[in-house]
């Protein structure tokens, strides 16, 4: 079972590069962003309960992400693996994660998309003119970015040699090569694809 795990700071292109992955690769794009925003959009209980967060910039609890991530994978399109984009978010989802995976016995590929600061504000700034992404607005993607530094840099540190780091900076085309080329044997693995 392949897990290609898409780790990054708001606007590194996780879920840009997550769709490409998951074309390729024949397998699920799995975001929690984009699960919790259909969620939030369809006023369900979950959706009342994550709004006012998300909106704000903060993570939902870490209890009702992993809720999401154990159904979701759970379901038969993920049982040759999946591409995760978005979570995990902190060092306690990282440990779920993991606890996911040995019950799964998936091997997890994990990879961080870098991208400088000035750059990823300027495309959360493109982004939020472009679609409207409310937590895309000056105050919430502050607060992104501050969520990023305080918890996820030190689950990047905790992982440690288990990430490996590929820059998301130039074209969409150049930053996916990368990202196969940093995925290889997952990559490889997948029989059929040409893309
Ligand atoms: P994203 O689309 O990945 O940028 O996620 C948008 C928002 O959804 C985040 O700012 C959080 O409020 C929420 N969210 C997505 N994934 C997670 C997660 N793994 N843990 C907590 N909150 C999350």
């Amino acid at each position: 079972m392949t897990a290609v795990v898409l780790l990054g700071p708001p606007g590194a292109g996780k879920g840009t590069q997550a769709a490409r992955l998951s074309a390729a690769l024949g397998l699920p794009h799995i975001s929690t962003g984009a699960i919790l925003r259909e969620a939030v959009a369809e006023g369900t209980e979950l959706g009342r309960a994550a709004r006012e967060i998300m909106r704000r910039g903060r993570l939902v609890s870490d209890r009702i992400v992993l809720g999401i991530v154990e159904e979701r994978v759970a379901r038969p399109d993920c049982r040759a693996g999946f591409i995760l984009d978005g979570y995990p978010r902190n060092r306690a989802q990282a440990e779920a994660l993991d606890r996911v995976l040995d019950r799964l016995g998936a091997a997890p590929r994990l990879v961080n998309i870098a991208v400088p600061r000035a750059e990823l504000e300027q495309r959360l700034l493109r982004r939020q003119q472009l679609e409207g992404r409310e937590d895309d607005a000056s105050d919430a993607a502050r607060q992104r970015f501050a969520v990023h530094a305080a918890e996820s840099r030190p689950m990047l540190a905790w992982y440690g040699g288990r990430v490996v780091e590929v820059s998301g900076v130039g074209s969409r085309a150049d930053i996916f090569a990368r990202l196969r080329s940093a995925l290889d044997g997952a990559v490889a693995a997948s029989p059929g694809v040409t893309s």
